[in-house]
């Protein structure tokens, strides 16, 4: 596919719902990092550096989260988080309470009327704790193993989607997987950041990445 078919397409999901061919079958999808991006980081107990929460009492979503997603679901994408979350694989929280963390996160969002169509994390960690989850695994960000795997799953046309988060690994991995990147320059996650790869567009929130995309919709 030449580069402006593909900007054409995934600017604007509805059109591709009209077309005939068997790819039209395909929806596009907003890939969502977590972290950073729909919930808000809380201090390392012992780093002292904004990480993932890991008690379910300790997550909130970021300002207008919830709405920026519902507008991405009514722009035509389906919506999946894609997270890394190392914490048991590191011995720093285990499996139920990651689980409990990421339920957290889905029940505040649904609290606010949105629905997700998937989600996916990577538990490894290269130098992990846990025997199991020790080792170079395909789904860890920056790897896109999640999205295509979701993609495969879900039948998302990777080409017309995008991801958003807020680190580099974020944007390699959306890259990777041929889809958009836009990177949310949340302050708390700057140690994160090293401004390589370059992301599509960068924005300071979910809301504003979900205008970006509009507006993208709305030009073509
Ligand atoms: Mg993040
Ligand atoms: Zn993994």
């Amino acid at each position: 596919m030449c580069p402006a078919r593909t900007e054409l397409a995934r600017a604007a999901p509805g059109a591709a719902q009209r077309a005939t061919s068997p790819e039209a079958a395909r929806r596009p999808a907003v890939f969502l990092d977590r972290d950073g991006v729909l919930n808000e980081l809380v201090p390392d107990p012992s780093t002292g550096l904004p990480e993932s929460p890991l008690r379910s009492a300790d997550v909130r979503l970021l300002p207008g989260a919830a709405a920026g997603a519902a507008e991405l679901q009514s722009l035509g994408f389906a919506l999946v988080v894609v997270t890394n979350q190392p914490a048991w694989a590191k011995g720093k929280a285990s499996r139920e309470a990651l689980l409990a963390v990421h339920q957290q996160v889905v029940d505040l969002l649904a609290a606010e009327g949105v629905a997700l169509d998937g989600w996916r994390w990577c538990l490894h960690h290269p130098e992990a704790l846990v025997d199991e989850l020790r080792g170079d695994c395909r789904c860890r960000k920056p790897r896109p193993g999640m999205l295509l795997d979701a993609a495969a799953e879900l039948s998302l046309d990777l080409e017309r989607s995008w991801i958003i988060g807020d680190s580099d690994a974020d944007v390699a991995a959306g890259r990777e997987a041929r889809c958009g990147t836009i990177l949310v320059a949340n302050p708390s996650s700057a140690h994160r950041r090293s401004g390589s790869p370059t992301p599509d567009a960068a924005v300071q929130s979910l809301p504003e990445a979900a205008a970006y995309l509009r507006q993208r919709a709305h030009r073509w």
